[in-house]
């Protein structure tokens, strides 16, 4: 049936490779302006618990399983108020969207929302994640940078319906600067020395809505960087 198993030698070239990249995504996790290119696990989620609506579903909390908080997080029982990531970063959550804006993951286990914090628009993953030390199942919550304009997805709520993405939501501190710069007219092309050179925000195309880099084009020679 099907697929054969492909089998091949990794070379020593390979595995260095391989070793390198680990090290450059390590280093961009750990640089506060590049980590959230990637998925940013969360130590700690608070939730703010509507009383009354508890009250109202015949609620008691905790409940005893995820899929039963998922519910309650999508009823508006329970509200993320505050993420704390593993580097101990704090968000405070302007705006959260409960509804799914798409799934992932082995049986689309992950469910991914919006949400608005203080440090910028976000995509939040969610899922049942097995602890292979005690066996058991918590909720891993994640976060990534999310830069698609959230008018279909926000839908009916509220404010954020009106919130534009700005270049400095996805752009690093550095990259903004660039951008801004070039926005003024103060960065000649290096080849031709003619014109400035104009600033586009490039997204990746498989990834919809994450951010790929800003590049700097010149439209008369065609001199890019990225
Ligand atoms: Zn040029």
């Amino acid at each position: 049936m099907g697929k054969e198993l492909e089998f091949r030698t990794i070379g020593k070239e390979e595995i260095a490779d391989f070793i390198r990249q680990l090290d450059e995504m390590a280093e961009a996790m750990a640089n506060p302006e590049t980590k959230y290119k990637f998925q940013v696990k969360l130590k700690e989620v608070e939730f703010d618990v509507d009383r009354e609506k508890a009250d109202a579903l015949g609620v008691t909390l905790p409940v005893g399983s995820i899929d039963e908080a998922e519910r309650l997080l999508q009823e508006g029982v329970i509200t993320p108020k505050t993420f704390v990531e593993q580097d101990e970063t704090v968000h405070e959550i302007i705006e959260f969207q409960p509804e799914p804006v798409g799934y992932s993951g082995f049986d689309n286990c992950v469910v991914h929302s919006l949400a608005q914090t203080d440090r910028g628009l976000f995509e939040l993953g969610r899922y049942p994640a097995m602890d292979l030390e005690t066996q058991t199942k918590p909720w891993q919550w994640f976060i990534r940078r999310k830069i698609r304009q959230p008018k279909d997805q926000w839908g009916m709520t509220s404010g954020l319906e009106r919130y534009t993405i700005q270049p400095e939501d996805v752009l690093t501190d550095r990259e903004y600067q660039v951008w801004q710069r070039a926005q003024a007219g103060e960065l000649p092309c290096p080849q031709c020395l003619d014109i400035p050179l104009s600033a586009k925000i490039i997204f990746d195309e498989d990834e919809e809505g994450q951010i790929e880099g800003l590049l700097l084009y010149c439209s008369k020679c065609g001199f890019r960087e990225y």
